[in-house]
């Protein structure tokens, strides 16, 4: 298990804990918004071991609670995740998992306290998302399946959408909580932020106002999903730099 990027301290990733955050490269999907296109696309040389992260966590017990693994899309080193993930079990650390769902065999496996699941757009429009070589009906099929999972499962959960013009739109906002994830017990629509994005071009591309988002979230919150407006941060993409 190799780790492209390392947060010793971070107090506004896990909820309600001191964690450090980890940062997995190379991703499935290709999210034009990804703040962090060097992870997806660049990544060659690790930075850091698992076992470095662990040395230095054995160091740490008792000031760092929890471990938030983000990426990039962190399932893609399956059973190195999870023996990753076991190990941090066993200094008495949470561990919080980012993904984007497409990998539900492996999510299912994960020895995790908290799952924060992207939810892109609606799903007919995933194509826009996803690597030209994933098939669609079976990448819709993985998403719901990692969703009804992480539902029904007694994991900490939430789901979480960045709302970018043009690729979500309110539309989008309802088909999501109407048919992905009704009922669900929090769902975040981050701010889009333009900076650097794995493309370019959105880096002009001028947000929601927050009032369009609160009316967004509104629709949600009708259809009784505790939902809520996050405009400061994300690690959904990666705004974090290492
Ligand atoms: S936003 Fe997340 S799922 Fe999308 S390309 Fe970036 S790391 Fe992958």
């Amino acid at each position: 298990m190799v780790f492209y990027g390392f947060q010793k301290t971070t107090l506004i990733d896990y909820p309600g804990a001191i964690a450090s955050l980890l940062f997995t490269g190379g991703c499935n999907f290709r999210c034009p918004y990804c703040y962090n296109p060097e992870l997806v696309e660049t990544h060659t040389v690790a930075q850091y071991s698992g076992e470095e992260i662990i040395t230095h966590l054995k160091k740490q017990k008792g000031k760092i609670e929890a471990v938030c693994i983000s990426g990039g899309e962190p399932l893609l080193y399956r059973e190195g995740l999870l023996d990753f993930i076991n190990e941090v079990k066993n200094l008495n650390m949470k561990v919080k998992l980012d993904t984007n769902g497409s990998l539900p065999e492996w999510l299912k496996k994960a020895n995790v306290d908290y799952i924060a699941m992207d939810i892109k757009t609606s799903l007919q429009k995933y194509p826009q998302f996803l690597n030209p070589c994933e098939n669609l009906t079976e990448m819709m099929s993985k998403i719901r399946e990692s969703i009804d999972y992480i539902i029904n499962s007694n994991i900490d959960y939430e789901f979480r959408t960045t709302v970018v013009p043009g690729l979500v739109t309110e539309s989008d906002i309802e088909y999501i909580a109407t048919n992905l994830i009704p009922n669900a017990k929090k769902y975040y629509l981050n701010q889009f932020r333009p900076q650097i994005t794995l493309d370019e071009s959105l880096g002009n591309l001028r947000p929601y106002s927050n009032d369009k988002l609160q009316e967004m979230a509104e629709i949600c919150k009708n259809l009784n999903i505790d939902c809520r407006v996050r405009s400061g941060y994300s690690t959904e993409g990666n705004q974090h730099k290492f």
